[in-house]
C-alpha cells in the first residue's frame, strides 16, 4: 500500500491531536479491546485485514508523533490513526445511538466504547507491528518539543530554502505538528513576517521562532488539557482546544492588533490557498 498525505495539512494540529491522546489514554490504556467494529472498508486508506487481530489484546500505552496517534497493544501491535480534517473520537460508556459517521468502534472489556467518527473520511487507521518503520512515520522531521529540535537546527534547516517562512514552518521535514492556524501564531508571537523568505530568517530570528513554537504550542495543549477537565471529554473532538482559548491573529483580520504599542489593524492575506494573519507593523 502507498501513502501520501499532501494536502491534507489542515486541523487538528499538534496540541489539538496531543489533546486527543491525552483523553484517549486516559480512558483507553490498561483495557483490553473486544471487538473492533468496522463501519465501511477504509478512510483515506483502506483498513489492513488483518484489523481483527487487535481483539483480545490489551491497551498498553498511547504516544503521539506528529499528527499521529500511536496506540500500543500487547503482541507488539501499535494501532496508528490520523485524524485527518475531521475526525474526532467519542468515549462512550455505554455504545449509545450509532452516527452517520461512526467509521470505526473499539470494544472495551468494561463495556464502554472508543468511537471514531469523520465526515469527510481523511483520516487513517492503520496497524503495524513495533520495530517496523510505518512509511508515514519514516520521513517526519523533528517534535517541536522535544530536546532533538532548536533554534539553530531550524536555522540550519531552512537557510537554503527560499519560500515564505509560514509555508516552511507547515513543512512535515522541517519540524511536525504545525498548521496553518499555529503557524501564524507563532510568528505573531515571534514578530516575523509570514512572508519572509526562509532564507532571510537569521540564527537569532530562528531562535525566537524555536522559543516562540515552545511557548504557543504548551499554551495551547494547557489550554486543551484544561478543557478536558471540564468534562467535555465526551467528544474527544479535534477542534476541542481550538476553542477554549482566544487566538493572537489567527482569524483576526480588521481587527486591532494585540501588542499594546500598536495600533494596526491584523491583515489577512492568501498563501497557497491558506489563510494567513499578521500585523504588518509588528512582523517584519
Ligand atoms: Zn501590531
Amino acid at each position: 500500500m502507498s501513502f501520501s498525505t499532501s494536502g491534507c495539512e489542515n486541523m487538528p494540529e499538534l496540541p489539538e491531536v496531543e489533546t486527543v491522546c491525552r483523553g484517549l489514554a486516559g480512558h483507553l490504556i490498561g483495557k483490553h479491546i473486544v471487538k473492533i467494529e468496522l463501519n465501511r472498508d477504509g478512510l483515506r486508506f483502506p483498513f489492513p485485514s488483518n484489523m481483527k487481530s487487535i481483539e483480545g489484546l490489551k491497551i498498553k500505552s498511547i504516544n503521539r508523533r506528529a499528527k499521529y496517534i500511536l496506540i500500543e497493544l500487547e503482541n507488539n501491535s501499535t494501532l496508528l490513526v490520523h485524524l485527518g480534517m475531521t475526525g474526532r473520537f467519542k468515549l462512550e460508556n455505554l455504545r449509545g445511538t450509532p452516527e452517520k459517521h461512526d467509521h470505526v468502534v473499539i470494544h472495551l472489556d468494561d463495556n464502554s466504547t472508543a468511537v471514531y467518527t469523520d465526515p469527510r473520511r481523511f483520516g487513517i487507521i492503520d496497524l503495524f507491528e513495533r520495530g517496523q518503520n510505518h512509511p508515514l512515520l519514516i520521513k517526519l522531521g523533528p517534535e517541536p518539543l522535544s530536546s532533538n529540535w532548536d533554534g539553530e537546527i531550524l536555522h540550519s534547516s531552512i537557510k537554503n530554502r527560499k519560500s515564505a517562512i509560514k509555508s516552511v514552518l507547515m513543512n512535515q521535514h522541517v519540524v511536525v505538528g504545525i498548521g496553518n492556524i499555529y503557524a501564524s501564531e507563532i510568528l505573531y508571537r515571534s514578530g516575523i513576517s509570514p512572508n519572509r523568505k526562509a532564507s532571510n530568517v537569521s540564527s537569532t530570528m530562528a531562535n525566537r521562532i524555536h522559543k516562540c513554537t515552545v511557548e504557543v504550542l504548551k499554551e495551547a495543549i494547557d489550554s486543551g488539557g484544561s478543557t478536558l477537565k471540564d468534562g467535555q471529554f465526551v467528544d474527544v473532538n479535534g477542534k476541542l482546544g481550538y476553542f477554549s482559548h482566544g487566538f493572537s491573529v489567527y482569524d483576526r483580520e480588521g481587527e486591532m492588533c494585540k501588542n499594546n504599542n500598536c495600533t494596526n489593524i491584523i491583515k489577512k492575506s492568501i498563501h497557497q490557498g491558506r489563510s494567513t494573519y499578521h500585523c504588518t507593523r509588528c512582523q517584519r
